[in-house]
């Protein structure tokens, strides 16, 4: 008798699995069994933060369970590696071939190739769903040509025909609405609570099983994300209602006493595949078509989705296995220790930093303007800072922080994914935030013991590279600032720097030994 094995991963949690459809369309349906394998090797390739571990553990017994209910067998088992797992698998179950979904990441991949040699039976590999750009590639670009992110976004949106009027052109009369959306958080605005899904029995077990590692980041405590569609749907029926008409005036802006603002923080839901990106695109469309929900805040979102993280997506691929060890600023120095503690004086990265630590979440322009502007600044080498990024937030993976980190936030990549750096002094982060109003440091002093050392590191990073910079029209006009600095100033400044950098490398390697 023919059977057939579906390999599920557990970020492919999506509710039409194309491996599961295929199976069905060759398969009576009780002659196939879905595989999950809980890898012991992935668990523990690094200290993970907490939470994360416990929305995958939970969200794949759940997608089991949900599979189990309308009629499939399920295969769920604990392994030392996806190999074991399938090795064991198949000397139980005896399947005559094989279906998966290519998976998001690289590795994986490489292993997913493989199996055709391995495994003695067929295996069917199909193309991964779960990114638009799987299914249509809107860069016609030889390689080797910078692609902008705006000409991606816009071709995006033309062929899936979101945000297009019936003439072709688009809605609201522009393509980009982002000068309406810088706004800093007036005290007046309400900041409606986002909602929390208290742990099921399920839930409980998953926050058990995490305890019991060792090692990992954060705590299981306060654990509150959906863990099925059905959650993962109410969370984003909450955000349309109560947060999107207000996401795109307030989306730079940061906050001591709210850390997720008006954003979605649907994310980890996403990666995980319980929301699909072009249902939750269509989803904003409406809300604009309408009325419910002002032009620039839908469009504000449906770029982070069609445009972003499309883009995102695509550019890891176009740059996997380089990427991962790209330093094109040659920057030389350990993370802080401040890092793994949150203890340091700079407000807003012991605001970011706790916070990620606590829950592993932050918004963009934490990640982008506090966190990697300092790391940038400071010269830290981009691969630690990725590591930190992969083991910390609760939404990591390899294809989305590599490009945003290594590409987007330290601009290591040649300038691939972002055409300059991402920089800025004490000046942005005040003005976009409160972190500065009671910070120990003075945000306007660039010199001397109060004077916050992102300003400091910003002016010597500037003197620094003055010239590569100036030789790039998008970075040039930030140096033309320099000319204000004497002489004096400007060794006072690298003295300043230099001592900052070497006090952060020795707690470092202090920490780390
Ligand atoms: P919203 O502001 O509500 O945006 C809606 C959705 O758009 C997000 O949920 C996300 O799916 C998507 N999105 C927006 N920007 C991006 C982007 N640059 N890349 C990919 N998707 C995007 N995103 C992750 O999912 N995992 C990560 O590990 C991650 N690391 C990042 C590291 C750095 C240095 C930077 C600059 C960005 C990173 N991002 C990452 C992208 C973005 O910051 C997060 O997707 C977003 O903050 C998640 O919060 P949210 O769901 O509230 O987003």
């Amino acid at each position: 008798m023919t059977t057939t094995t579906v390999w599920i991963l557990g970020d492919q949690l999506m509710p039409d699995h194309p491996a599961i459809s295929a199976a069905v369309a060759a398969h009576p349906a009780d002659t196939i069994t879905i595989l999950m394998i809980r890898s012991q090797d992935r668990l523990r390739q690094r200290p993970y933060q907490r939470k994360k571990l416990v929305l995958l553990l939970s969200a794949m017994r759940h997608y089991a369970g949900e599979l189990r209910r309308s009629g499939f067998t399920v295969d769920e088992r604990t392994a030392d590696s996806f190999a074991a797992g399938i090795r064991e698998h198949i000397a139980e179950h005896r399947p005559t071939s094989f279906i998966q979904m290519a998976a998001a990441e690289w590795d994986t991949r490489g292993f997913q190739d493989s199996l055709d040699a391995t495994i003695g039976i067929p295996v069917t590999t199909l193309p991964n769903t779960q990114f638009l750009i799987g299914r249509w590639n809107p860069v016609a670009t030889p390689t080797g040509k910078r692609v902008i992110m705006e000409n991606f976004y816009r071709a995006m949106r033309r062929h899936h025909g979101v945000l297009i009027d019936a003439d072709g052109s688009p809605a609201g009369g522009a393509w980009n609405f982002d000068a309406d959306n810088r706004k800093r958080l007036p005290k007046s605005v309400q900041v409606p609570p986002y909602p929390t899904f208290p742990p099921d029995a399920i839930t409980q077990q998953a926050m058990a099983d995490v305890e019991a590692l060792d090692g990992g980041i954060g705590t299981v405590e306060g654990f509150a994300e959906p863990v099925t569609r059905a959650e993962a749907l109410a969370a984003f029926a909450d955000f349309l209602v109560h947060r999107l008409p207000t996401f795109g005036p307030y989306e730079d802006a940061m906050s001591l006493a709210h850390d997720t603002l008006f954003h979605s923080r649907l994310s980890a839901a996403m990666n995980i595949g319980l929301l699909e990106p072009l249902e939750m695109v269509r989803a904003a469309e409406a809300e604009y078509r309408s009325g419910r929900a002002p032009i620039a805040s839908v469009e504000g979102f449906i770029r982070q989705i069609l445009g972003w993280r499309e883009f995102i997506a695509w550019q890891y691929w176009q740059q996997m296995p380089g990427l991962r060890t790209a330093n094109d600023w040659d920057h030389p120095d350990p993370l802080p220790a401040f890092f793994w503690t949150a203890e340091t004086d700079m407000q807003c990265l012991s605001t970011v930093i706790r916070r990620v630590l606590d829950t592993g979440y932050s918004h963009h322009i934490e990640r982008l303007m506090i966190l990697c502007n300092f790391a940038m600044l400071a010269g830290i080498r981009p691969g630690e800072v990725a590591d930190w990024f992969l083991e910390t937030y609760i939404d990591a993976y390899d294809w989305v922080v590599l490009p945003n980190v290594i590409g987007m936030g330290l601009n290591a990549d040649g300038g691939q994914t972002a055409t300059k750096p991402y920089i800025c002094s004490a000046n942005y982060i005040s003005t976009m935030s409160d972190y500065c109003q009671s910070c120990a440091y003075n945000a306007k002093a660039r010199l001397g013991d109060d004077a916050c050392p992102i300003n400091t590191l910003y002016w010597d990073f500037l003197i620094r590279n003055e010239q590569r910079l100036r030789a790039n029209p998008r970075s040039g006009p930030a140096v033309l600032g320099l000319a204000k600095l004497g002489g004096e100033e400007r060794v006072a400044i690298s003295m300043r720097a230099e001592g900052l950098r070497a006090q952060w490398t020795d707690t470092a390697s202090r920490y780390q030994s």
